[in-house]
């Protein structure tokens, strides 16, 4: 049993999936408190499930994408079950996760994307070590940038570990705090390997983006 918080199918809006549809498994419960989380109601709500009805209801969406979402994944020893199961079913699976705890027992075939939080969540130096040495490369590291002073320490913390030699680096702005532009400008100035990330489903499902 899994307690989840909700299933939905919907556009990806983060990784370098970003755009494709998806179903997203959002499990509940989170033990770090990012100032910036958008899903804090994943906190705490939600009701138990078993695996096999989570994957009855995401055959019922026409996707072959599968997320796990939270809250933190990892939290909960039976998402690495669902996610293997899910794998030799067939699906895309990819699995987000806040990046403090080790994703070492996640089936490799998974697209693991690990946040490194950075000082301006106010979760600055939770990140697991771990996760810089998987035997597989499956992985992409995402920064959530919340000010100058996110934007050089993720900057050097990319260049000290090399990540961009064996993973996608991606820079998001924090919505509504930091511009595109502004984090655009700064990755061409400063000549970061960065991706830089929009959170597209926050742009598409905004009240401002109705009508044809
Ligand atoms: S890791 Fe994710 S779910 Fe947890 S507090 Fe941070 S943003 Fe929210």
């Amino acid at each position: 049993m899994l307690k989840v918080n909700e299933i939905f199918f919907s556009i990806q809006g983060e990784s370098t999936s970003a755009g494709l549809s998806t179903v997203f498994i959002r499990l509940s419960g989170c033990d770090l408190r990012c100032h910036y989380c958008d899903t804090t109601y994943a906190y705490y709500e939600g009701k138990k499930v078993s695996l096999e009805d989570i994957i009855e209801q995401i055959k019922a969406h026409p996707a072959d994408r599968v997320c796990l979402t939270g809250g933190e994944p990892l939290l909960q020893k039976e998402s690495l079950a669902l996610m293997r199961s899910l794998c030799d079913l067939g699906y895309h699976v990819s699995m987000e996760t806040g990046g403090h705890i080790s994703c070492r027992e996640v089936d490799p075939r998974v697209r693991k994307i690990i946040d490194v939080k950075t000082p301006g969540s106010g979760e600055g130096n939770s990140f697991c070590v771990e996760n810089l040495d998987l035997s597989d490369v499956n992985s992409e590291f995402k920064f959530v940038i919340c000010n100058e002073e996110d934007f050089y320490w993720s900057d050097k913390f990319v260049r000290t570990h090399r990540l961009n030699e064996k993973y996608e680096v991606l820079f998001s702005p924090m919505f509504d705090a930091i511009s595109p532009r502004w984090l655009a400008e700064k990755i061409l100035k400063e000549k970061s390997s960065a991706r830089l990330q929009l959170q597209l489903h926050k742009y598409i499902w905004s009240p401002d983006s109705r009508g044809v």
